[in-house]
């Protein structure tokens, strides 16, 4: 059987935390929810994390939470998956793009600092394939300018940065539970937020802007609330939490199991003709969601891997070509270069000893 690019890992608890929810007929939004924030906190460091059904809820979430509104630009990467830039959209901004570092897929601070205007409002950092990115002199630029940081973290999950987590380090950082990525519920997300105040306003905002903390039944039977700005309908509910928590139960050991066969496609295929790793600096862990890396002819890579039953993928190239921000952007030399030569191999929790000398073999075979 082919080796897929990308897996689903369901913990062997999942069945019983998930039916003791159906069981219970309690599923919507709950206690579930509640422990399952706050093991992210307790297990993986993360600074209020507000759960919700989507990574992409969590983005625009973050940036209602940041005043994001027409008129304003958001500088983000065009190396990211559509939900970035459609986000922006959503709140009817405009998106910059800025040029990645061709080494890592990153946005680049230097190029963030020549898009900045007098309209721009925040940046959105990528940290593509887990690999995180340059946060002090983003968070330094976002600072000289008055900018907010949203981190789109969707690949990050376990990554560190100086020694910090991800998820503790810039006033949002945004997490996907989607399926392929470390952590799933199935579909979810979470936005972290540094200021208690943004928790406090992110609770209220993902269900339609009611305050269930502080609004009681009236004898009429229905909440007394009233909605003073627009909220969404946004919440994460108990079942997709008991997922997400059988989930979170030994991900650290699955988290060092994939740093390890990082490393080892690194050592074994690093000094190979035609094959360069993507880098990521030593300052900092990568949550290795992707093992990404730039080779020649790509295209007869892919094949030779494919007919050694090895999924070899570009994931996603830049954002930028889609009609709805602009058409293909002509200012990101480094983005085209990236665009032409990245690809992914695959690195996940399905993976065997075995799987894993099977890809190296199929690269080393040669194409
Ligand atoms: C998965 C992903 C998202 C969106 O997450 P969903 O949970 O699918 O909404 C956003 N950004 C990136 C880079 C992603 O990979």
């Amino acid at each position: 059987m082919k080796i897929p690019i990308f897996n689903t890992y369901i913990s062997p608890k999942a069945n019983e935390y998930v039916s003791r929810v159906l069981e219970s007929t309690y599923l919507s939004e709950g206690v579930k929810v509640k422990e399952f924030e706050s093991q992210l906190t307790s297990r993986l460091g993360w600074v209020n994390p507000i759960a919700v059904n989507s990574g992409t809820s969590a983005l625009h979430l973050a940036l209602v939470l940041a005043g994001i509104e027409a008129g304003d630009e958001v500088i983000c990467p065009a190396q990211t998956f559509v939900a970035t830039g459609l986000v922006v959209l959503q709140q009817k901004a405009t998106v910059i793009f800025a040029d990645i570092q061709y080494e890592s897929g990153n946005i680049d601070p230097k190029s963030i600092e020549k898009k900045v205007t007098k309209k721009t409002k925040a940046i959105m950092p990528v940290h593509w394939g887990g690999a995180p990115c340059d946060m002090d002199e983003i968070g330094a630029i976002a600072d000289a300018y008055d900018l907010t940081v949203v981190e789109d973290a969707a690949h990050a999950t376990g990554a560190t940065y100086k020694g910090r987590p991800v998820g503790s380090i810039s006033q949002f950082t945004c997490f996907s539970f989607q399926a392929i990525k470390h952590i799933t519920t199935g579909d979810g997300g979470a936005v972290c937020c540094l200021d208690k105040s943004d928790a406090e306003q992110a609770f209220v905002k993902r269900w339609f802007g009611i305050d269930r903390a502080h609004s009681q039944p009236s004898i009429l039977g229905e909440r007394q609330y009233d909605i003073a700005s627009i909220g969404y309908k946004y919440h994460m509910n108990d079942y997709a939490a008991a997922l997400g928590l059988a989930n979170l139960e030994g991900f650290a050991e699955r988290l060092a199991r994939r740093r390890k066969i990082a490393s080892y496609y690194r050592n074994a295929l690093g000094s190979i003709d035609g094959i360069r790793p993507f880098i990521t600096s030593s300052d900092r862990e990568s949550a290795e969601w992707l093992f990404g890396m730039h080779v020649e002819r790509r295209n007869d890579f892919i094949r030779a891997l494919q007919s050694r039953e090895v999924t070899a993928s570009v994931v996603h190239l830049g954002i930028d070509h889609n009609s709805c921000f602009g058409g293909r952007r002509r200012d990101l030399p480094n983005q085209d270069k990236f665009n032409e030569t990245q690809v992914h191999i695959p690195i996940h929790d399905g993976l065997t000893d075995e799987t894993v000398a099977t890809v190296v073999a199929a690269v080393k075979a040669g194409w």
